[in-house]
């Protein structure tokens, strides 16, 4: 993957953030919310705050570009790091930090990293997938990757499908279009009904990368489709998701929101025979390699959680703030609280940038992550935020859900009560201390918390998800023997021989510095 660095820069290249918001404009797509559809999502104020923090991506690849982008093996010019396969530990572990800064820049999801797993996930099986079946799909990904290089486009990752009957097989709900299938072929194409559910940051995307949501049996062929869509083709349908106090953008002012700029964004994206032409077509009717797109994907993808060790940091702030403005901040039990939220935060990190630091190469080339420390990485993502968000909203007092608004503390007669009233230490004037308050509801209750906590639950899997694949790996047959040489048991053949007996993950404990 060399290609030498051209300093040319394609006209049509997104490089700024501003230069992607105006790559959104103008596009018709069909998007739903409040019964109404939407007229420009860019200038929706609802929509937008999800809008910037996309952009915000560009902008740190700007600022930073090292950290935010890479030069592409493929064109020679600087693309977003979220457009990047990875070839070696340095770029997974890169992943992560870009991950972490821009989760303390938003203080909430940036949207792209479903993308940049799938991408990363696809490079591989699509080889093995190559290799086994002599299909040509890893050369049809790649000329695609180019082209999403060529313009530095955001490319949004749809993977789950809405499942109808989950005790179900996709061919045997009585709806086919619970799982995203086949509904048509011709020579050129096919075409795909169904809908995905969750999807992050779809409508901020230019192009979606439809993929299988689960394990397929050989009943399933239909539903083994891969595939690129342009956010714009004809037969989709968004539905926006509406997000705990996602209307307060909506009012006027910028105080109760808590944070004005950024928020996520979730959609249902409905696909009503959208055509696929057969040069963007990565899978059809490969079955038995669904599986292992979903467990690589999901292993870039649960590391890529320690984006909310970065959200994290943002709340610890925002703890540590109200604390001092209350004038309690040097109370021991403050101090300790916010070192415990700190050890909670860093474990999520931790874990996961182990996982990068442990990865490993593909056949293909590409890089992967740690599946063990993956998991266990999402895992803590499930339990921890909700514990980091407990103890901030008890260092932030009752008020964070008692306050008035903003327009009362504006108010010309009421606005002087609120301002006497509610001060806490001298330092600080009331709107300061409003302001961080809303911070700490917005990222606990409000609109952010959706990333910060459910999501965090959900998403990549629910939480019983990765105790599956901790279970699948966790060798006990290997610990069993440890223990037994120790206690003087006998073992099956040579106790020395354990080494040779490592298997995946203790392989990878063991290897030596430089090892793939
Ligand atoms: Fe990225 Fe985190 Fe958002 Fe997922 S939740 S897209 S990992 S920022
Ligand atoms: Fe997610």
């Amino acid at each position: 993957m060399n290609a030498a660095v051209s300093e040319d820069v394609s006209p049509e290249k997104i490089t700024t953030g501003e230069d992607y918001i105006d790559s959104l404009r103008g596009r018709g797509l069909k998007v739903w919310l409040f019964g109404e559809e939407v007229d420009e999502p860019v200038d929706h104020p609802m929509i937008r705050p999800s809008i910037n923090a996309v952009a915000k991506t560009y902008d740190l690849a700007v600022s930073n570009p090292e950290l935010a982008s890479v030069v592409s093996p493929f064109t020679g010019e600087r693309v977003s790091r979220f457009l990047h396969v990875c070839t070696d530990v340095n770029d997974l572990v890169l992943q992560n930090k870009m991950q972490r800064r821009l989760g303390q820049l938003t203080g909430t999801c940036f949207q792209r990293c479903v993308g940049m797993d799938a991408f990363n996930s696809l490079y591989s099986v699509t080889w093995e997938m190559d290799e086994a079946h002599g299909t040509s799909y890893h050369q049809r990904m790649k000329e695609f990757l180019t082209e999403m290089h060529r313009h530095n486009y955001v490319v949004g990752g749809a993977m789950t499908d809405v499942k109808g009957d989950r005790g179900k097989a996709p061919h045997e709900q009585s709806d086919p279009d619970m799982f995203v299938h086949i509904s048509k072929r011709t020579d050129e194409g096919v075409y795909i009904r169904g809908a995905k559910a969750h999807q992050t940051g779809c409508i901020n995307s230019h192009w979606l990368i439809v993929m299988p949501t689960l394990r397929l049996g050989s009943k399933d062929k239909d539903f083994a489709i891969i595939g690129a869509i342009p956010v714009d083709a004809e037969g989709i349908t968004y539905i926006y998701g509406r997000q705990s106090c996602d209307s307060r953008s909506m009012e006027e002012g910028d105080l109760d929101v808590g944070n004005a700029d950024y928020s996520g964004q979730e959609a249902m994206v409905i696909f009503d025979d959208v055509f696929i032409p057969n040069e963007l077509i990565f899978m059809d009717g490969e079955t038995d390699y669904a599986a292992m797109l979903v467990q690589r994907f999901t292993t870039y993808h649960r590391r890529s959680y320690v984006c909310k060790s970065g959200v994290g940091d943002v709340l610890i702030g925002a703890a540590a703030q109200v604390a001092e403005m209350n004038g309690v901040d040097r109370a021991s039990h403050v101090k300790d609280k916010l070192v415990e939220m700190t050890h909670l935060n860093e474990t999520i990190y931790g874990t996961g940038i182990a996982a990068s630091y442990q990865g490993h190469a593909t056949k293909s080339g590409a890089w992967i992550c740690d599946d063990m420390l993956a998991n266990v990485c999402k895992h803590h993502v499930t339990k921890m935020p909700y514990e980091i968000g407990r103890i901030a909203q008890d260092l932030a007092g009752g008020l964070v859900v008692t306050m008035p608004s903003e327009q009362e503390l504006n108010h010309p007669e009421i606005g002087k009560l609120i301002r006497k009233y509610l001060k806490g230490s001298d330092s600080f004037t009331t709107e300061e201390r409003m302001r961080i308050l809303r911070l700490i509801e917005n990222m606990t209750l409000g609109r952010n918390a959706v990333g910060y906590l459910t999501e965090s639950m959900h998403g990549a899997g629910s939480p019983q998800a990765q105790r599956i694949e901790i279970g699948r790996t966790m060798q006990l047959e290997y610990k069993k023997r440890l223990a037994r040489v120790l206690a003087g048991l006998e073992v099956e053949g040579d106790p020395d021989a354990l080494v040779e007996e490592l298997g995946s993950y203790f392989s990878r404990v063991f290897s030596l510095p430089g090892d793939a």
